[in-house]
């Protein structure tokens, strides 16, 4: 390969749209051919090996008539095939469109019927999930089919000229707050990768990335992306249970990880039953929800690297907000911040405003995340409304998210306006609430909702599942919350679960929570 052409990487500027993801895997194809890209299992994959067969998909795709802006839609677990697919799909001007495969087989039929790809790739072991698609397609089974399919087409990169703002990702979103919609995530938004692994997360050639997330969500296949685009590794694991993402740190060296909270409870809660802390860890990353400082404070102590805090959404193609590891301070002047989610990262505008005016709050005061950068996604697929309701006509992103900043510009983000519960006039925010419960020495995990009220409107409810063996009256968690919050914001009722209901990146379902309140078997 020393005679390779090594594509050149462009210059990237804060408003220019920097490298193309396929860009940089052509590079470092063309650089580090025979380097690992893909750890999974027992299989590696290099950069040479990835560029190739993500020709080969391209080509292969294009056989099959799939022409540029088609979707191309994926029902698997995490494997190297999603990033084969998804270069592949770049690479053909296609639209990688990857499904949740925690869904019924309803919601999987209602959203192909929304984004209507001209081809589905499954998995053998899901495929009942497939049982109420009506939606014309050709489908192709992976455990089958797939290699063969793959490999009779070219691996010549087809070299199709796509621009910057062509759509290259459909994610739908959970639905935590609704229908889920289809996040359309352009070329020039996943640019922005190589950015954030660079200048904000420490990622190099070195760089061992473990990929713990479903990669049918931003913080999965996005975040999976960050040490790809430096020429460094990634590993991928099937499940993020606790033990199954300690054993691959260790086993891959792993340097670099993004956890969601509940994720990181389950590592934490290991670690110090077990002392099992891989050594090798730099940075791990946590956000996608809020964690309370309780768990933040333990896993500092756990692990002993570097941390940076992340906040963003499928809408903002990830993380825009981030807090670095020189602000972890337990202790010293700033320990306040963080609570915080930190700063805008140098590329993205921040503002908080008035929902219902569209000014700026007065600084210190609470108002909505509004975010406007490269990285904001180009639109609901086929919603125009609801993308008209999210983005404002100069660019600016409504993100749905109640903060507000300091006067250094830490964002501190109080809860989603959806969750607010507003009592008596008072607004409250549930995970002020949260964080005070999270420091209970029996509660192991809490959520909690508005419940309508006659007097107030609404009133707290908290949901709570307690530590294994340990026990604790109502009475006491109230009187533990009136001793440090407002009255007006302490838990009216508490209902002991077993578990909390999340979806597949752990968030919690709060509307479940409210459905069970509203069918009154609480
Ligand atoms: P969905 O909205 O479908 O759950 P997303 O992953 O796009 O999926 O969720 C984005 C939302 O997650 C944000 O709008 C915010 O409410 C929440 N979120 C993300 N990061 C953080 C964080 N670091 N702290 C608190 N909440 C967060």
């Amino acid at each position: 390969m020393a005679n390779a052409i090594v594509p050149p990487l462009m210059p990237g500027s804060e408003d220019e749209m920097g490298h193309s993801l396929v860009d940089l895997l052509r590079h470092h194809a063309a650089r580090s051919p025979q380097a690992i890209c893909l750890a999974y299992e027992d299989e590696a994959i290099s950069f040479q090996a990835l560029d190739d067969r993500s020709n080969k998909v391209a080509n292969a795709l294009i056989a099959q008539g799939v022409q540029p802006g088609d979707r191309v839609a994926l029902l698997d677990m995490s494997s190297p095939l999603s990033y084969e697919l998804i270069y592949g799909c770049a690479k053909a001007g296609a639209i990688m469109m990857p499904l949740n495969w925690r869904l019924s087989a309803r919601e999987i039929a209602a959203i192909v019927a929304n984004g209507r790809p001209r081809v589905l790739l499954y998995a053998a072991s899901l495929v009942s999930l497939l049982d109420e698609v009506t939606t014309p397609l050709v489908r192709i089974n992976i455990d089958q089919d797939y290699a063969t399919w793959r490999d009779a087409a070219s691996a010549q990169d087809p070299c199709l000229v796509y621009a910057p703002d062509d759509a290259v990702l459909l994610l739908y979103t959970s639905g935590t707050t609704g229908q889920p919609k289809g996040v359309m995530i352009s070329h020039r938004n996943l640019s922005f990768v190589g950015r954030t692994a660079a200048e904000a997360w420490s990622f190099s050639a070195a760089s061992v990335n473990l990929v713990a997330m479903p990669l049918f969500h931003i913080g999965g296949i996005g975040y999976g992306m960050m040490a790809l685009s430096q020429g460094g590794k990634t590993v991928l694991v099937r499940q993020a249970d606790a033990k199954t993402v300690m054993d691959a740190m260790r086993r891959h060296h792993a340097t670099h990880g993004f956890f969601v909270p509940t994720v990181i409870q389950q590592l934490v809660d290991r670690a110090e039953e077990c002392g099992d802390v891989p050594d090798s860890m730099e940075r791990m990353i946590y956000g996608g929800a809020a964690m309370s400082p309780t768990l933040l404070a333990r896993a500092l102590a756990a692990f002993g690297c570097s941390f940076s805090h992340a906040y963003g959404m499928t809408e903002t193609s990830g993380t825009v907000i981030s807090l670095p590891p020189e602000d972890h301070a337990l202790d010293g002047p700033h320990a306040e911040r963080l609570r915080s989610c930190g700063r805008p990262f140098p590329w993205v505008e921040l503002a908080i405003m008035d929902p219902a005016q569209g000014q700026r709050v007065a600084s210190g005061e609470v108002g909505e995340i509004w975010v406007r950068s490269g990285m904001n996604m180009r639109g609901y697929w086929e919603n125009p409304q609801a993308t008209a309701a999210t983005i404002t006509p100069d660019g600016w992103l409504r993100t749905g998210d109640a903060a507000c900043l300091d006067a250094d510009g830490y964002v501190y983000i109080r809860d989603r306006y959806k969750d607010m519960i507003v009592s008596g006039g008072e607004n409250i925010y549930p995970t002020e609430i949260e964080n005070v419960l999270h420091t209970h020495q029996a509660v192991k995990e809490v959520a909690v909702v508005g419940v309508p009220h006659p007097r107030w409107g609404e009133t707290p409810r908290a949901f709570v599942v307690l530590k294994p063996g340990e026990t604790v009256t109502d009475t006491a968690l109230r009187e533990f919350t009136r001793a440090r919050l407002a009255h007006y914001k302490c838990p009216t009722s508490f209902v002991m679960l077993a578990a909390l209901p999340r979806n597949a990146s752990g968030k919690v379902l709060k509307h479940e929570l409210r459905a069970l309140q509203a069918e009154g078997t609480t």
